[in-house]
């Protein structure tokens, strides 16, 4: 294949790990994004076993290690008197069964490791994706600032409201749920050890903690490094909450939601620190991420609820899969029309199942997770499905 010219709008998570991938094969990439600078923002998220093995595949996964968190255990708690609904090893099971580690993050340092991957010559900062046009064999991507630029392959990694998916497949349609999430931290001295009726379970603030009630649930984890506990407490809503990870909160209206909660849990909550709130949106899967010369990825192509934790760990398999896939083929369309194949039925089943856990939460008590195995246990290094310690064992 000729060598390409790939320009990868968003220097988010997704469009990191893509132009990291295809600079590793040799591809000429730029990477433009609207922020006027890569920063310290966001909260914790998840990396579970598909999102390891991605981080593995490029080489960042020592550098991510010191700052990350690793839960040993997860720990599932009734909200109102922190009884113990069940618990399981998380660490262990993890390995044994998906064939790798489950790690939590601070977005931002996420971010920061899949930066090494991409000069800072090759981010365009402060410059804002209007539209794009395939046109002739090229890709024309218009800006606010009036300018544009042609590249061989536009790749969409712009974020949730995704400028290229507009202009590409035309506007969405997202429907409030009905939930929202505060997002914020606590030093992890603030982790209350000794919870449930008369101290009778105790936990450590480098466990996966949920406390579980009826209008809504509160998931904690280990980052930075286990210094800090992530907190996203999820939230029954009647009034409309906007789809923003900038939107401000507080501490107060944090603790108005779970009036009424255990103790040891509302003290941890009055010690966290900036709250922000994020309302929960759910839109149709998109058939096809691939449109002439223009591919999405990430939450610009499938956009999720995040009940199963999987936004940043599927925009990072879309990234290398791409790679994967333009690197395999005789010309980009054919790299297109593979990557298309492989990741929009992926990507639509794990939107459906996060629609599908949500709508099974709203019920009293939580039933069981639906099956996140055969999220976990993919590979998009390889494209296949890897089989595991457990599934090779003899019976
Ligand atoms: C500021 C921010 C904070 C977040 N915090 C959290 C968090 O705490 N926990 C969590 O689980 N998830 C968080 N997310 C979302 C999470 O990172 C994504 O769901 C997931 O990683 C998918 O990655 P993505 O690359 O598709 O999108 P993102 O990581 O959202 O990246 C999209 C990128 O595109 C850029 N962009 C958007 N529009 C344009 C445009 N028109 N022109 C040029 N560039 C554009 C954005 O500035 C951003 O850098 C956050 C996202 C953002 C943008």
């Amino acid at each position: 294949m000729r060598r390409k010219r790939v320009l990868v709008i968003g220097a988010g998570i997704g469009g990191l790990t893509a132009a990291g991938a295809l600079l590793q094969r040799g591809v000429e990439v730029s990477v433009v994004e609207r922020a006027a600078e890569l920063g310290e923002v966001g909260a914790g998220l998840q990396l579970g076993p598909n999102a390891v093995k991605v981080l593995r595949g490029l080489g960042l996964l020592e550098a991510l290690l010191p700052l990350a968190g690793e839960p040993r255990e997860l720990f599932s708690l009734n909200g109102y008197d922190g009884s113990l609904r069940f618990r399981e090893s998380l660490a262990e099971k993890s390995a044994q069964a998906f064939g790798d580690r489950y790690l939590t993050a601070h977005r931002a340092d996420l971010h920061a490791v899949l930066q090494r991957l991409v000069p800072d010559s090759a981010i365009m900062l402060d410059r804002v994706c209007v539209d794009v046009v395939s046109r002739n064999g090229v890709a024309v991507t218009r800006f606010a600032d009036g300018g544009e630029l042609e590249a061989d392959l536009v790749v969409g990694a712009d974020g949730i409201h995704s400028a290229v998916r507009r202009s590409i497949f035309g506007m969405d349609s997202p429907r409030f749920t009905g939930q929202m999430a505060w997002r914020c931290m606590v030093p992890v001295e603030r982790v209350p050890l000794s919870v449930g009726p008369g101290g009778s379970v105790e936990i450590s603030g480098q466990d996966y903690v949920g406390w579980i009630g009826a209008e809504g649930h509160v998931i904690c984890y280990p980052i930075r490094g286990g210094a800090m506990w992530n907190i996203f407490a999820g939230h029954v809503s009647d009034a409309w909450v906007e789809e923003s990870w900038a939107a401000p909160s507080s501490t107060a209206e944090l603790l108005a939601g779970y009036a009424g909660w255990t103790e040891p849990l509302l003290e941890m909550l009055s010690h966290v620190g900036p709250c922000f709130k994020w309302g929960i949106y759910d839109r149709d899967p998109l058939p096809s991420w691939v449109s002439g010369q223009v591919a999405l990825l990430g939450d610009a192509a499938h956009p999720m609820m995040p009940t199963l934790a999987q936004g940043a760990a599927l925009s990072m398999e879309d990234g290398v899969a791409l790679a994967r896939c333009l690197a395999g083929a005789e010309d980009i369309v054919a790299g297109l029309a593979a990557y298309d194949r492989e990741r929009a039925p992926r990507g639509g089943r794990v939107q459906l199942q996060a629609r599908q856990q949500f709508l099974n939460n709203k019920k009293v008590p939580a039933p069981p997770p639906l099956d996140r195995g055969w999220i976990f246990r993919h590979d998009a290094m390889t494209g296949i499905d890897q089989q595991t310690e457990l599934e090779l064992a003899p019976i």
